[in-house]
């Protein structure tokens, strides 16, 4: 077995306030960073580092890189989830419209900019109805509901919850089954990462392969499934790919690429993100020995290609839940618009939280509440 217990030192306990401003900072980080990168083919790790350590040189400046729509909605998304404590799917889809109309240049994809304009309708009854609506009548299975999923992990306490919640949130734009649930599954990996989970990583890629079977059992699930020609239980299955990697000595990332992808597709980037975290628990070659984990992440999240800043979005969210605040290099933090919000922003989030904890201690009110009108909606 290639992996063994990891402690993430400095982290704190279970869902510590270093490990809330970790998730979203390094979230923010990976956009930030992997934007140089985006849509790259094939990345070497000389490249890679080389732009890591221009980071570090103090002549460059704040906020020096941009982030994109991965941070745009996840800011969104969190506003959403503190205003309304809890979740509002008509703030939040009014948000995303608000959002994207004052900032249309994030490098928002063509698909979604069409939902965004109709979610920006006075008098649009249902905002899931444009997503359901995108290719066909089949809705998106891109990465985008995936990206921004993070916050529901820090907003709600318990699985369902977090399932049910991120689930809706990413319907807002994403109404495939293929497209959604990896928000599911970004969401779980986010939550388990927040509590420990990732010092038993053979544990934690476990819990996540029963709680997606339990999600694509659905019958929408295994419809798409059916009609996108994918096999039956996708996530799971590359998650069973993961697993499998895991075992493996030595992985290149070309076979990381060719059995998980590191596309804009959620199913070809979330398992990869998943992956990426995982991979870089311990030392690797060819990254420098002084990086910790979450600089390892970061790096290896690049070298990968494709899709970058958005898996290593993902990805830093999962790490940064596991090795908090203080594993991202002060310098790196700076460099990124958005991270100084995210800093404060996760302190508000683990406010509600730590409210939901009490709350659900004396017996009241367990969880922040859902505002939705609507059950999920049926496609
Ligand atoms: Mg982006």
């Amino acid at each position: 077995m290639a992996m063994t217990a990891v402690r993430s030192i400095g982290a704190g306990g279970p869902a510590s306030l270093s490990r809330f401003r970790g998730a979203l900072v390094a979230s923010v980080l990976g956009d930030c960073v992997g934007g140089e990168f985006e849509g790259a083919e094939e990345v070497p790790m000389d490249r890679v580092l080389q732009h890591l350590n221009g980071l570090e040189d103090d002549n460059r400046g704040d906020c020096i890189l941009q982030y994109s729509d991965d941070t745009a909605m996840t800011q969104c998304v969190v506003e959403s989830l503190l205003t309304r404590a809890g979740f509002d799917e008509r703030d939040m889809a009014a948000r995303f419209a608000l959002e994207y109309s004052h900032f249309p240049g994030r490098g928002y994809g063509a698909g979604v900019v069409q939902v965004l304009k109709k979610l920006a309708s006075p008098t649009l009854n249902d905002v899931y109805q444009p997503a359901q609506a995108q290719f066909s009548g089949r809705g998106s299975f891109g990465n985008g509901g995936a990206m921004r999923a993070a916050p529901f992990a820090l907003a709600f306490r318990k699985p369902d919850d977090i399932k049910k919640f991120s689930r809706l949130g990413a319907m807002l734009t994403h109404s495939c089954s293929l497209g959604y649930n990896g928000a599911v599954l970004q969401a779980l990996a986010v939550h388990l990462s927040l509590q420990g989970a990732l010092e038993k990583p053979h544990d934690f890629i476990s819990k996540l392969i029963s709680e997606m079977e339990e999600v694509e059992g659905e019958d929408a699930a295994r419809s798409d499934a059916r009609v996108l020609n994918e096999p039956e239980f996708p996530f799971c299955e590359r998650l069973y790919k993961v697993k499998d990697l895991m075992e493996q000595n030595n992985v290149s990332i070309e076979e990381v690429i060719f059995k998980l992808g590191n596309g804009i597709a959620a199913l070809h980037s979330v398992p990869t993100a998943i992956f990426c975290v995982l991979h870089c628990l311990e030392p690797r070659e060819g990254l420098p020995e002084h990086y910790g984990g979450l600089e390892r992440t970061m790096a290896y999240s690049l070298a990968l290609g494709g899709d970058t800043d958005t898996i290593a979005c993902m990805a830093g969210a999962i790490a940064g839940a596991h090795y908090g605040i203080d594993a991202i290099p002060q310098t790196w933090q700076r460099c990124c618009e958005g991270a100084e919000v995210a800093y404060d922003t996760a302190q508000r989030l683990h406010t509600l939280y730590l409210q939901s904890l009490t709350e659900g201690d004396s017996g009241t009110n367990s969880e922040p509440h859902s505002h939705s009108s609507a059950q999920p909606p049926t496609k």
